[in-house]
């Protein structure tokens, strides 16, 4: 059992966040910092230069939130990827920094894995599918034979991306996930009998996996053939949301597991949990979203995930302290139960 606290670092993209698990891998909130561009995207340079100048004040107030000294800190956790390079880059450097100056292990970790592990831990669930749904990266999950599979995923770009890349196109920024919600919400309080007819989409199933860019072009030609723009938030997310969730629907009745936990940002959304529950409800399974907190990105899924492979065992070397933008969810060893 790892002794004193462990400290997560998460920095795969557009968030610097850090948290901490105690000693019994109890988690504590993150302090975080996200970049929020006024035009165009997240720029991989500009988020690590954002997350440099924010590092100080974020560490100081962790421990200050927790009443903590440095010399409390026992492990220092950070996302090894993936991500995107120069983000990763600077957390892996912080992590570097606080690990040698404070002579504690380094452990880098699979933010991907990282999700999974506090969703568990939130919810209590025991061997779940995970509908991972988030900017980057949109996946389904099950774990078999010691690693974390991916069942299925996005063949093009992440179910929030897309989000955000419409929104976007109407001069909405970044984050636009939220928003579109808020525009969902609107069209269907005043149209409750609303339909999708004249609103229809294209499918994002392919197989087991998804795909979300043909989905936000037909979005856009939507609206400039004029239908109402939150009319189209809405339909975008009952199209695309369905895809996700029938797809986490057939893993579950391929792999016979009786439980879904959500993660990822866009599982911060409500319609999102709703039909994941009302699908589960209909097959007798069980639908977990953890706290919204530890479904967007941050430091304590990190120091979670750093705390269970601390406890197996693990610790990463300097040498092996590199990033790797690619790593793949499947490629962690799960040894833990
Ligand atoms: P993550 O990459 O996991 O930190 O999540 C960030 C992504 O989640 C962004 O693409 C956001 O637009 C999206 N997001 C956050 N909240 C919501 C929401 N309520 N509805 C839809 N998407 C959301
Ligand atoms: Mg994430």
């Amino acid at each position: 059992m790892a002794e004193g606290w462990v400290l997560g670092i998460e920095s795969t993209a557009h968030t610097f966040s850090f948290g901490l698990v105690d000693s019994n891998g109890i988690p504590r909130p993150s302090v975080s910092k996200i970049i929020r561009p006024t035009t165009g995207g997240i720029h991989p340079r500009e988020a690590a230069d954002h997350h440099v100048v924010e590092s100080t004040e974020i560490f100081s107030k962790i421990l200050a939130d927790n009443d903590l000294l440095p010399s409390d800190i026992s492990v220092v956790a950070y996302s090894q990827g993936p991500g995107m390079g120069a983000c990763l880059r600077t957390g892996a450097a912080a992590a570097r920094a606080i690990s040698s100056h404070l002579n504690v292990p380094l452990i880098g970790v699979n933010h991907c894995v990282a999700h999974i592990e506090i969703g568990r831990q939130q919810c209590g669930c025991e061997d779940p599918i995970l509908l991972y749904v988030s900017g980057g990266n949109t996946q389904v999950i099950a774990r078999l034979d010691g690693r974390y599979r991916v069942l299925g995923e996005t063949l093009d770009i992440g179910i929030g991306n897309m989000l955000d890349k419409f929104a976007r196109q109407h001069g909405i920024p970044f984050p636009g996930g939220p928003v579109i919600e808020q525009r969902a919400l609107e069209w269907i309080g005043k149209n409750p009998e609303a339909t999708l007819e004249g609103l229809e989409l294209p499918y994002a199933v392919h197989g087991m996996d998804l795909a979300f860019s043909g989905i936000m072009s037909a979005a856009n030609k939507l609206v400039s053939d004029g239908m109402p723009f939150e009319a189209v938030c809405w339909s975008l997310q009952e199209h695309a949301f369905a895809a996700c969730v029938e797809v986490a629907e057939r893993a579950l009745a391929h792999t016979g597991k009786k439980e879904i936990v959500l993660g990822g940002g866009v599982a911060c959304n409500e319609r999102m949990r709703q039909m994941s529950s009302i699908m589960c409800e209909e097959r007798g399974a069980e639908s977990y979203c953890p706290p919204k907190m530890y479904c967007i990105d941050n430091g304590t899924m990190i120091a979670r995930l750093g705390w269970l492979e601390m406890n197996h065992g693990r610790v990463t070397s300097l040498i092996q302290s590199g990033i790797n933008q690619e790593l793949r969810t499947d490629q962690t060893s799960i040894t833990w139960p």
